[in-house]
């Protein structure tokens, strides 16, 4: 057994939201731990795979003052108008860039070139600790700070620190042991999600369609290929993955329609569960939960990793506030300053995500009838589209010191 040592801050877990929170974190003058059961590559991590994520304007912003959008920028595909529209129904609706005056609505990365943007010089970065391969297996509260236990293939070590931050994930250890309260809701679907060539080019636009049964979104990327995300019922998943090309083709043209033209070829399909689970309290005694570990979203808005970032954003403001080696750094004043700027947001992007999924998988008239109006009121009205473009953008609400640009600064 190692000897204890003393860190400001352990983050548990170097995903997407662990490891750019520990970006921002370097040169803050902390003591910080960053741990990961995985292996010290990127591709060692089960997200960063093969699926596109749709980054909002304010997480480019977020990444650009630390110093990483410049390193994904090539990568990354404008989205310059969102187009929502309902199989087989009147209704449909266009967010433009134009109408929030942003060069663009968002961008699409593929996880694995953010996981490689994210992982490069992590074990550089100025006062982190990278401890690779080790994972958490559990940890009590002594005198006011957290003992943690961890586990390497060679030995068991333990580490001691005045805040907790849990950024392990949907299956989060941490929210389990220390007994968080979340709410959950299973919808009985999965997502297959593989990249698709088209025969008319995307034009950067991002393509939404509610299909009976469940969205089908097309995601602009590179190359001119678009990223496919087809929410399916759970039971039919097996026999969508295992159809050959040209059945899947058609299948999924069938939902989508023609606007992108022929898909002409299709890439390796992946499938994921999906659920949503929302902790109600994400911050006490000590540990902040962010990321997945608080949040899991079902895709249909391309939320998660954002709001993740948006959770990053505020931890990293509230450590700048209190200082290295301060008694307040994971007191009970900061749990409840952390919930103060969080709550409101994570729990309206889980509603409305949520009420996304409902509204556009139940099949009863006059619901039909009134989504199809809710778009077509979309569509028409100016303040409304800027309104629901600013709020996918994540411009709503009071924004961060890494949003402004200020990584260093109060
Ligand atoms: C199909 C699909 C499409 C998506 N599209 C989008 C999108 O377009 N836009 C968007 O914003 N989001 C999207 N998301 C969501 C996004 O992928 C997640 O929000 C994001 O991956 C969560 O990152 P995280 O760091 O919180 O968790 P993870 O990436 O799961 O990382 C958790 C880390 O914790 C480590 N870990 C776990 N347990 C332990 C332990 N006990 N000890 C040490 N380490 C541990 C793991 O090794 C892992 O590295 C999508 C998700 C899916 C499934």
């Amino acid at each position: 057994m190692h000897t204890a040592n003393i860190y400001d801050v352990v983050i548990s877990g170097a995903g997407m939201a662990g490891s750019a929170l520990a970006h921002a974190l370097s040169g803050s003058g902390l003591k910080v731990a960053l741990l990961d059961a995985g292996g010290a590559r990127a591709d060692a991590r089960a997200s960063f795979d093969d699926r596109a994520i749709a980054l909002a304007w304010n997480s480019r912003k977020v990444l650009e003052s630390l110093g990483l959008w410049q390193h994904l920028q090539a990568e990354a595909e404008p989205i310059k108008q969102v187009h929502i529209s309902d199989r087989g129904h009147f209704g449909f609706a266009r967010l433009h860039h134009q109408d929030v005056a942003c060069e663009a609505l968002g961008y699409v990365v593929p996880a694995r070139v953010l996981g490689t943007v994210l992982h490069t010089g992590l074990s550089a970065l100025d006062g982190i600790d990278l401890i690779a391969a080790a994972e958490l297996s559990g940890f009590q509260r002594i005198d006011g700070l957290i003992q943690l236990h961890i586990k390497t293939a060679e030995q068991a070590m333990s580490l001691q620190t005045r805040l907790l931050l849990a950024a392990d994930g949907d299956r989060s250890l941490i929210r389990e042991q220390g007994g968080f309260r979340l709410r959950d809701w299973h919808y009985d679907q999965a997502a297959v999600v593989c990249n698709v060539q088209t025969a008319l080019p995307h034009q950067q636009i991002a393509y939404e369609r509610f299909a009976g049964k469940g969205p089908l979104a097309m995601l602009p990327m590179s190359q001119n290929r678009s990223a496919m995300v087809w929410t399916v019922p759970q039971t039919s998943v097996a026999d969508v993955l295992q159809m050959n090309d040209s059945d899947f083709i058609q299948a999924s043209q069938k939902r989508f329609g023609f606007r992108l033209g022929r898909f002409q070829r299709v890439g390796q399909r992946h499938s994921y569960p999906l659920s949503m689970r929302v902790v109600e309290k994400p911050a006490q005694a000590g540990i902040i939960l962010l990321g997945n570990a608080a949040h899991t979203l079902h895709p249909v808005a391309g939320q998660g990793f954002n709001l993740g970032l948006r959770d990053v954003a505020a931890v990293h403001e509230l450590l700048l506030q209190h200082g290295s080696g301060d008694a307040a750094i994971g007191a009970e004043s900061m749990m409840q300053a952390y919930l103060q700027q969080r709550q409101l947001d994570l729990q309206l992007t889980g509603v409305a995500t949520d009420m996304l999924v409902r509204l556009f998988t139940n099949p009863l008239s006059p619901l039909k009838m009134a989504r199809n109006g809710a778009l077509l009121a979309l569509d028409l009205i100016p303040g409304l589209r800027s309104g629901v473009a600013r709020a996918g953008m994540g411009l709503l609400g009071r924004s961060s010191l890494l949003s402004r640009g200020m990584r260093h600064e109060i």
